[in-house]
């Protein structure tokens, strides 16, 4: 079966929605490296329709003996890639749509969450052979500007920066610690570089050269896993005229996320400023969970102020934002317990819903009850104070 046939989101691209629209999540596997077959792991993975993921853990032998059967897990999402899907493929079905939708001023999101090893910097950013998500979507914004205009009305800008450790890092400007404020549309790092973009090559070179940068050290689980989270921010204004001709400027904005790795920081044996780290990480994929938890539970407050990462993640989350998670497993059944662990939040992401705002000029809350309406209407007068 082709990935087309998988369910389509109904509404991306359509205009506001009274419930907001769900979050889509999708899973993407890798394929069992050399090195893990030659250590005698197995594949515990198993994907069914490009929808279903079985999960099955090998027991021990004693173990198997006891328990008489392996133990199992199933799970449904949006759509479910095997080992031999590819950049092209994922590209397509997860983040095409929102490129569309940026270009007619609405806000996207695309993050990629799981264990360290599971793939999220190979799909986001791939390799030059095979480029991933980030370079698939500007490529593709660049062909869609091309159609839709001669004149050079688009103008791309890229921003690119990491959180580490608590601390907010340029990319683009390597060295350059950016303060987070909150202004008129959300979150803000305050003097991040922004990089007007005229071509795809120039941008697969930038953000390879921004990769470099990120914060990698070597740990014990694995020799070169990022204990950052990277953002990467396309922007795409243009102008179009209204029915009374006048011009008016209008913005997409479109984030690239790859987070750090979601495994216990327990699991890596580390030591002193690892354990710090790790607890860094752990408190920014934390608050990730407890804001994904109260989503979930429709609370009124969310602590996206807990973390960096949550204050960057918050129009993602809960704002005017189509957003697509792809959480990726590795297929190792010494992996069993960490996939078990993204799947699970996973299938919780799969209930949050953001608010269904079109485009970026309209983005005003309808109030639903009068109470709303009476703070919106002040919340109105306090800003044209
Ligand atoms: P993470 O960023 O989650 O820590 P990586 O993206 O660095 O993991 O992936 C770990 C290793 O597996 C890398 O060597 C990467 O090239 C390889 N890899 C990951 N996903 C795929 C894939 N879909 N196809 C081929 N190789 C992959
Ligand atoms: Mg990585």
């Amino acid at each position: 079966k082709s990935v087309a046939a998988a369910p389509k989101n109904p509404s991306f691209g359509s205009s506001r929605e009274k419930n907001g629209r769900r979050i889509l999540v999708f899973v993407r596997v890798r394929p069992l490296a050399k090195k893990e077959t030659e250590a005698g792991a197995r594949c515990c993975v198993r994907i069914v329709d490009r929808r279903d993921v079985y999960l099955t853990e090998f027991a021990a032998e004693k173990d198997y003996l006891r328990l008489k059967r392996l133990r199992g897990r199933h799970f449904t999402f949006d759509a479910s890639f095997p080992d031999s899907a590819s950049q092209q493929e994922v590209y397509s079905a997860t983040t095409s749509e929102l490129v569309e939708a940026v270009l007619q001023g609405r806000n996207g999101s695309v993050f990629c969450y799981g264990a360290t090893g599971a793939g999220k910097t190979y799909t986001m950013l791939g390799t030059v052979e095979s480029p991933g998500v980030m370079v698939l979507a500007i490529k593709d914004l660049f062909s869609k500007i091309r159609i839709r205009s001669c004149d050079g009305n688009h103008a791309v800008h890229l921003s690119y920066l990491e959180v580490y450790n608590e601390t907010v890092r340029d990319l683009l400007s390597p060295g350059r610690h950016l303060v987070l404020r909150e202004d008129k549309q959300g979150i803000v790092a305050a003097g991040l570089t922004k990089y007007r973009a005229y071509s795809t090559d120039e941008v697969m070179a930038l953000l390879q050269q921004g990769n470099r940068n990120r914060t990698t050290e070597p740990t014990r689980a694995n020799e070169t896993s990022s204990r950052s989270h990277a953002i990467l921010q396309v922007l795409v204004e243009y102008r179009v005229r209204d029915a009374a001709m006048n011009i008016i400027n209008k913005m997409g904005k479109l984030s690239l996320i790859d987070l750090a790795g979601s495994e216990r920081a327990l699991a890596t044996d580390q030591r002193s400023i690892r354990s710090l780290e790790g607890a860094n990480i752990n408190r920014s994929l934390l608050a990730l969970s407890s804001c994904i938890n109260a989503l979930v539970e429709g609370k009124k407050h969310i602590p996206y102020r807990n973390s960096k990462l949550t204050q960057l993640l918050k129009d993602s989350l809960g704002g005017s934002c189509n957003t697509v998670m792809i959480a990726n497993i590795s297929p190792s059944n010494l992996s069993f317990g960490e996939n078990q662990n993204t799947l699970h939040w996973a299938d919780r992401a799969k209930e949050i819903r953001t608010k269904g705002y079109s485009a970026n000029e309209d983005a005003l809350p309808v109030p639903q009850t009068e109470t709303d309406q009476v703070k919106l209407v002040l919340d109105l007068q306090k800003e044209n104070r």
